[in-house]
This record gives structure tokens, C-alpha cells and sequence, in this order.
């Protein structure tokens, strides 16, 4: 498979200039193929979030390159930038970020308006069908669940077809049952439309879902684990076993 994130020691240093920098990436390479599912694990505060927002070029970095589909990132635009985030990357977040004063239906396709894109009813149907939703799409969001509103979040997502999904703590708000849910429906999305997923989360049953598992400690990369041929159980129990001995 392609790799289509290639980097070069990332390091990001908060407020560099100031009294207290505060150094939360330390040189990280991590590179991702085509089609993986990557769990980024560590404890709160480890650097996990501003990995994922440097890898997601929401964020900039202090040091380092970063290339995605062989493109440098920092040699575009911000308008270059803008315009390739929406062609190629989805975001899910903790909090769903969805709006209140608009209906689910409206929430979901406001990316699209606003990248001028036309909506595809057939495509629409299916998600909001997958995702178990449709009966939902006229209430505001405000009245959906939180298993709900994740599930919209998704499905907004996904109607961008994005290459790549990056998502940080995504059950961080759900509880077990739907938090399973939730991780099988991206194991599913990952494997049926090759949307290779990057993932930053806690919790070793949801880092139990991926293909491989990064652990970062003080914004270093401590551990790696490749799932290859291992059960899930067998899985899920070396990643508790990292967890546990960091
Ligand atoms: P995690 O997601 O693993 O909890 P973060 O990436 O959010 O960790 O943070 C890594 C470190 O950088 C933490 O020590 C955090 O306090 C610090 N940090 C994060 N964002 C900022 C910021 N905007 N300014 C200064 N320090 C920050
Ligand atoms: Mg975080």
C-alpha cells in the first residue's frame, strides 16, 4: 500500500518564545499507508492531541516535515491548505461540534454547502441508513443523544468522502455499548471504503479496533504494536500490557 503520510522528526513546542515552552513533540516519525487504522495511545497530556493536529495540519509545527500524498505541507498556501483538507480529511471529535440551531439533516450536509458540493441522495441514504439515523434527521441536535449525535457527527463526516479520517477521543463521551458501536462501524468504513482512520484514544477496547497501535510518553514515541494476524483478544491484551507497564 501507498504511503500517504510521510514525516520527518515532528516537534511542536508551545509558546517558544516565552518563559515556559513547553516541548509537546519530541522528533516523532510516523508514517501511515494507505488503508491502515492507527491507534495513537498515551496517558492525558502526552502529546497525543497535538500529534493528531499536526498529522491533520490543523495545527503547525515547531520543527520537523511533513509530506501528505507527497505534497509539503508547509510549502502551501493556507487557501492550499484549506482546500485540501476538504478534499481529503474528515474529522471526528469528543464533543460531536455539531450545531444547535440547526436540524441533523442540515448539520450533516452543511459541509457540503459549504465546499459547494452537490449532495448525493442515493450515497446520503446509505449513511444515515448504516448509521442507524434516519429516522432522527429532522429533530435539532440538541435533542439527539450523545450515541446519537456522534452517529451524526459521523455520517457529516462521511458524506465528504474523505480520504483519511482523523479522530481524537471519539467515545471519549459515549458510554461501552455505543463506544463499541462506534469502533465497529469504523473498522467497517475502514475496511469496505479503504478510508484509512487515525485515531487518538485511552482506551485499549477501542485501540483493540485498529491495524496498529502507537504508544507516545512525553511526546515521544514509546511503543509500537502491529496487529497482524492476532485476535482481537490477543490484540487487546497487548495493548493493556503496554498501557499497564508505561
Ligand atoms: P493529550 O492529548 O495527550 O492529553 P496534548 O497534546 O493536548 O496531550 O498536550 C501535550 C502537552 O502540551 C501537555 O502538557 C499540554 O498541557 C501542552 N499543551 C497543549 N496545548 C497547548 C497550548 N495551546 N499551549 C501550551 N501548552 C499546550
Ligand atoms: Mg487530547
Amino acid at each position: 500500500m501507498e504511503t500517504i503520510i510521510k514525516t520527518e522528526s515532528l516537534t511542536k513546542i508551545y509558546n517558544p518564545l516565552s518563559l515556559n515552552p513547553k516541548l509537546a513533540l519530541d522528533q516523532v516519525s510516523l508514517d501511515v499507508k494507505e488503508g491502515e487504522f492507527i491507534a495513537i495511545m498515551g496517558k492525558s497530556g502526552s502529546g497525543k492531541t497535538t500529534l493528531l493536529n499536526i498529522l491533520s495540519t490543523i495545527d503547525d509545527l515547531t520543527k520537523g516535515k511533513l509530506f501528505i500524498y507527497g505534497k509539503n505541507i508547509y510549502e502551501m498556501s493556507e487557501t492550499e491548505r484549506a482546500h485540501f483538507r476538504k478534499e481529503n480529511i474528515g474529522f471526528i471529535f469528543q464533543n460531536f461540534n455539531l450545531l444547535d440551531t440547526l436540524t441533523v439533516k442540515e448539520n450533516i450536509i452543511l459541509p457540503l454547502k459549504l465546499a459547494g458540493k452537490i449532495i448525493d441522495e442515493e450515497d446520503f441514504k446509505q449513511i444515515i441508513k448504516d448509521l442507524e439515523i434516519d429516522d432522527l434527521l429532522d429533530k435539532y441536535s440538541f435533542e439527539c443523544s450523545g450515541g446519537q449525535s456522534q452517529r451524526v457527527a459521523v455520517a457529516r463526516t462521511l458524506v465528504m468522502h474523505p480520504k483519511i479520517i482523523f479522530a481524537d477521543e471519539p467515545t471519549g463521551n459515549l458510554d461501552g455499548v455505543r463506544s463499541k458501536q462506534l469502533m465497529q462501524y469504523l473498522e467497517k468504513v475502514n475496511r469496505e471504503k479503504n478510508i484509512t482512520v487515525i485515531m487518538v484514544t485511552h482506551d485499549p477496547l477501542d485501540a483493540a479496533y485498529s491495524s496498529q497501535m502507537y504508544y507516545i510518553e512525553d511526546g515521544k514515541i514509546k511503543d509500537h504494536l502491529l496487529k497482524k494476524d492476532d485476535s482481537f483478544d490477543t490484540y487487546f491484551n497487548k495493548i493493556v500490557k503496554i498501557s499497564m507497564e508505561l
